[in-house]
C-alpha cells in the first residue's frame, strides 16, 4: 500500500442498509466504473463500505463481489500492505489532502497491477482535497490508468469542483427507514440509551446515532434542540441561550444546527413523512426561503469559527435570528 496515511481498520460488518447498493455492485465487480463517488450524511458507514469494496476487487477469490477474507490479496489488505492499494486521508492533524498527496498517485498508477486485477485508490475524505490537490486528480479522472479504481468518499459533495463530480458515477447513501435503523441499534453489544432519540438528532443515520450516544453528545443535543423550542415559544432569551451554547461548545452547537435546520429544509422539500416526529411537527412552521437564508448564516459563523469574531456574538445574532424567523410566520 502506497498510502502514508490511511487506515483500512474498519468493520468487516456489512451493514443491512447497504444491501441494495452491495446487490448492485456485486453483479458489476469485475466492470466497475473507473472513479466512483460515494457520497451521502455522515454515520451511514460509507467509508466501511469503501473499504470494504476495495478489498472484494483486491480479493483473489471474492464471493458474490465478497472479499474471502483468507487469500494472499486479503491478507496483504487486512494488514495494511497491499501493493495495488493505496489510501489517501489527512495525515495527522492536517485540515486538507494536500497536492503531493494526489500528485504521487500518478506514479503509483502509472505501474501495472502487482497481484491483483485491479490498482485501487480511495481518497476519504474527499472534500478535504485543497483545489490544487482536487485539479491533480482531476487529470487522473480524465484519463485513468487502466485497471484503475478511484473510490471517493465525501458527506458534502458540494465542496468538490463539478468537474471532479461529473467524471465519477454516484453511489448515493440513504439513511435507511426508521425501524432499520432501530432495529440494528438494537444489536449493538452496548445498546444505547434512548435510541430512538438518538437516531432522531443523527437524522437517521444509524452510525452516528451509535457514537453519539458513546460520546453523550446526545444529551447536548437533547439541550440544544429544547433549548431551540423554548426560544421559540418566548420561553428563552437569546442572550442567556448564547451563553450556555457557548459552554456546550460553540463548533457542536452550530454544527448541530446546521444540520437541524438542513433537516427542516428536507423536510419541506419531501413535503410530507419527515423521518422523525419533532421535524414533522416543526416542519410547516417556517418559510423554505426563510430557511435556506438562516442556513446560509449558519454555514459562514461556521466557516469564521476561529477567526476574530466572538463566539458569544456569533451565538447571539444567530439565536435572535432564530426567534425572528418564527415571528415572520
Ligand atoms: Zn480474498
Amino acid at each position: 500500500m502506497t498510502g502514508n496515511n490511511f487506515s483500512t481498520i474498519y468493520s468487516t460488518e456489512r451493514y443491512p442498509w447497504h444491501a441494495a447498493l452491495w446487490s448492485a455492485l456485486e453483479r458489476q465487480l469485475d466492470r466497475l466504473p473507473h472513479a466512483l463517488l460515494l457520497r451521502g450524511r455522515p454515520g451511514l458507514g460509507k467509508h466501511a463500505f469503501a473499504v470494504q469494496l476495495a478489498q472484494a476487487l483486491l480479493c483473489d477469490q471474492p464471493q458474490s463481489g465478497v472479499a474471502c477474507g483468507t487469500c494472499h490479496g486479503c491478507m496483504l489488505f487486512i494488514v495494511g500492505n497491499h501493493p495495488d492499494f493505496s489510501g489517501i486521508g489527512l495525515i495527522e492533524d492536517a485540515k486538507i489532502i494536500a497536492i503531493d498527496q494526489i500528485r504521487a498517485l500518478s506514479d503509483f498508477l502509472s505501474l501495472r497491477p502487482h497481484t491483483a486485477r485491479h490498482k485501487v485508490v480511495l481518497i476519504s475524505p474527499a472534500e478535504a482535497m485543497n483545489l490544487n490537490a482536487a485539479n491533480s486528480l482531476l487529470k487522473l479522472l480524465e484519463e485513468p490508468p487502466l485497471g484503475s479504481i478511484l473510490l471517493l468518499v465525501t458527506n458534502h459533495p458540494a465542496r468538490l469542483p463539478a468537474t471532479v463530480r461529473s467524471r465519477c458515477s454516484h453511489l448515493l447513501f440513504r439513511s435507511p427507514a426508521r425501524a432499520v435503523g432501530l432495529a440494528w441499534l438494537q444489536t449493538r453489544a452496548a445498546v444505547p440509551d434512548q435510541p430512538e432519540n438518538l437516531l432522531e438528532i443523527a437524522g437517521g443515520a444509524p452510525l452516528l446515532a451509535e457514537s453519539l450516544g458513546q460520546e453523550g453528545i446526545a444529551e447536548k443535543h437533547i439541550k440544544l434542540y429544547q433549548d431551540l423550542d423554548a426560544l421559540g415559544r418566548g420561553r428563552d432569551e437569546p442572550v442567556a441561550c448564547a451563553a450556555r451554547w457557548k459552554g456546550l461548545g460553540t463548533r457542536l452547537c452550530l454544527g448541530w444546527l446546521y444540520g437541524f435546520v438542513a433537516d427542516l429544509i428536507k423536510g419541506h422539500l419531501a413535503g410530507q413523512q419527515a423521518a422523525v416526529t419533532h421535524l414533522s411537527e416543526q416542519k410547516n412552521k417556517y418559510k423554505i426561503s426563510e430557511l435556506y437564508g438562516f442556513i446560509d448564516i449558519i454555514h459562514e459563523y461556521y466557516r469564521q469559527l476561529g477567526s476574530t469574531l466572538d463566539e458569544l456574538l456569533i451565538l447571539e445574532d444567530i439565536l435572535i435570528r432564530w426567534t425572528r424567523l418564527r415571528r415572520l410566520q
